[in-house]
């Protein structure tokens, strides 16, 4: 007999899947079982080839296109999911049980060189964006759903080379305590997950000498930069049945970093 994945029969909305850590996410969902909408903004080929390894592997998944941090972003994301899941299943349009809001932009610098534009883009991006997606997403998610909010370690570290990311970050954490409060009894858990560095493009400008990947990986106490499935495989955990006495957490994704 066919042992039944932990993801089987749930549909996920991962947000900026087709690079970095939402790819992995996206990948690693999908093997568990679920049906994965890959959101994207502008990689248009990054998220169709990641749909094409999820099927290729076995598991169910399909492009969502809408770009975040304008005015109608939420809603632009669900009609792309709906028109995708309708396609994809044959049915279950308007449904979701777990929304992964991964999708995030860095590189704030420091407050003397802070400019408004770029204030407004990461709380708009990086904080705005899920609050309106988180709420999209309630009226359609199924009582036992997830949320899981990527932050940063920058919330828990002084981080004042980008401040305003930082910031933006922390406003995603203060949502995850505020919704695991109001979401309880619908059996829903929100979650963050904050990473530390984590070798996607978000930081390649961090890493472009061996010394300079030396330095950061050994901000890590397991002396190595984290890779995104160090990033999906928990939040497979935080997206499964496994996890339903955790809410309104902060999960700490560093490998150590500067303990
Ligand atoms: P990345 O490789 O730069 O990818 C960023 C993702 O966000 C892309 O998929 C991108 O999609 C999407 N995105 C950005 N702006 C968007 C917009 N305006 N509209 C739609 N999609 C947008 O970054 P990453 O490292 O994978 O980061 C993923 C998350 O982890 C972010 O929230 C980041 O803040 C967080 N994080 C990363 C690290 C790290 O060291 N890498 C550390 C802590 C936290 P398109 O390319 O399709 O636009």
């Amino acid at each position: 007999m066919a042992t039944q994945r932990a993801l089987t029969g749930k549909i996920a909305l991962v947000t900026g899947a087709g690079r970095g850590i939402g790819r992995a996410i996206a990948g690693r969902l999908a093997h568990d079982g679920a049906l994965v909408g890959v959101h994207y903004g502008h990689s248009a080929d990054a998220a169709q080839e990641v749909v094409a390894e999820i099927r290729k592997n076995g598991g169910r998944a399909f492009p969502v296109e809408a770009e975040l941090g304008v005015p109608g972003d939420a809603d632009a994301v669900f009609a792309a999911f709906d028109a995708g899941l309708r396609a994809e299943s044959g049915g279950f349009e308007g449904v979701l049980d777990i929304l992964v809001n991964n999708a995030g932009v860095s590189g704030s610098g420091p407050v003397g060189q802070a400019v408004p534009e770029v204030f407004d883009r990461m709380i708009a991006v990086n904080a705005k964006a899920p609050f309106f997606l988180v709420q999209g997403a309630l009226p359609r998610m199924r009582d036992g759903g997830r949320i899981i909010n990527i932050s940063s370690l920058a919330t828990r570290r002084a981080f004042p080379e980008s401040v305003a990311y930082a910031m933006s970050k922390g406003a995603l954490d203060t949502m995850t305590l505020c919704l695991a409060k109001e979401l309880g009894g619908r059996g829903i858990t929100v979650n963050t997950v904050g990473p530390g560095f984590i070798e996607t493009d978000m930081n390649a400008r961090r890493r472009k000498t061996p010394e300079a990947r030396a330095a950061l990986a050994a901000r890590s106490v397991f002396d190595r930069i984290g890779r995104p499935s160090d990033v999906a495989d928990v939040v497979a955990f935080l997206a499964c049945d496994d996890s339903r006495w955790i809410t309104g957490q902060y999960l700490d994704v560093s490998g150590g970093t500067d303990l």
